[in-house]
């Protein structure tokens, strides 16, 4: 690194290297090619449904194995392999008429179920509304609690050093909860805590239409493929939620005890990054 950066860039760019090297990124290069988010990736979040170029085409139907339909969301449910559209984000508004703000209007200062008691803010969603790609974890920690955002404590650090990992940046990807409030101690939440607040989640991925939905932990896991399965069996396999590619992969918060698992994670992001079409690096560490 050269003498005079500055200090505060060198310790991120510390941290980012000492992340590639624990998911076994020894050395890496970007190519000065036109990068994939100057081509397909949404730049700004609030991007006006209809400007984005090109969009990367909907999940076909795969041979991913569907454990088990969803429950429906409220709207019907738009048709999953329809012929190209001209935005999947607007396709989305023509068929059902949702929106995020819509789904967060109708969430409200809720009370649907126990959480509510202890919660400091809901903890809706953040990201672009046409993002090709969703993180869902589980539930909302300490940090996110205090800052009504997702995935904003430690956990949340390390995620966005995956994101970035991946060639994105984090405004380009939408991060969401199973649950909306946080459980107290960061429990697991409950069964009907997670049927109270549920819907809400599969309402946002109607909305956002995602080209993949990567599962961090067994909750989300367990939520969307409606099974009690253990998440082990399943983790970096293609799986289907109605039509939608999903990967199951290990939560960041997981990896901050068991660092050794980085680099299982990484290989499943980079499953991820081959469906979506991003560069994917291929010089490993020995
Ligand atoms: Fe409502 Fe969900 Fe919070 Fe429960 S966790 S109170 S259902 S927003």
């Amino acid at each position: 690194m050269p003498a005079d950066l500055d200090p505060a860039v060198r310790e991120k760019l510390r941290r980012r290297l000492a992340f590639y090297e624990d998911i076994g990124l020894g050395e890496f290069y970007r190519d000065r090619a036109p990068s994939m988010s100057s081509r397909v990736w949404p730049q700004d979040p609030d991007a006006t449904p209809g400007t984005e170029e090109t969009p990367l085409p909907k999940p076909a139907p795969k041979s991913a194995p569907a454990l088990a339909a969803a429950p429906s969301a409220k709207s019907p449910s738009p048709p999953r392999h329809a012929p190209p559209a001209p935005s999947l984000f607007e396709a989305s508004e023509k068929i059902s008429g949702e929106t995020l703000p819509i789904v967060r209007a109708d969430l409200g200062e809720c009370t649907r179920c126990k959480l509510h008691t202890t919660r400091h803010k809901i903890v809706f969603g953040d990201g672009s509304a046409a993002a090709k790609l969703v993180f869902v974890g589980e539930g909302p920690g300490a940090d996110e609690d205090a800052q009504g955002l997702p995935f904003v404590g430690r956990a949340g650090k390390l995620l966005t050093q995956m994101i970035e990992a991946m060639g994105l940046k984090r405004e380009q990807v939408y991060i969401c909860n199973v649950v909306k409030c946080r459980p107290p101690g960061n429990r697991p939440p409950e069964k009907d805590e997670v049927d109270a607040c549920s819907p809400f989640l599969f309402r946002q991925l109607d909305v956002i239409r995602p080209q993949v939905i990567v599962c961090l932990g067994a909750t989300a896991f367990q939520t969307l493929l409606q099974t009690n399965r253990s998440i082990s069996h399943y983790r970096g396999d293609w799986l289907d939620y109605r039509g939608y590619k999903m990967m199951a992969t290990y939560h960041p918060a997981y990896l901050l005890r068991n660092p050794a698992a980085k680099s299982e994670v990484w290989k499943d992001l980079q499953k991820v990054m081959a469906e979506l079409g991003l560069e994917v690096k291929k010089k490993q560490a020995k």
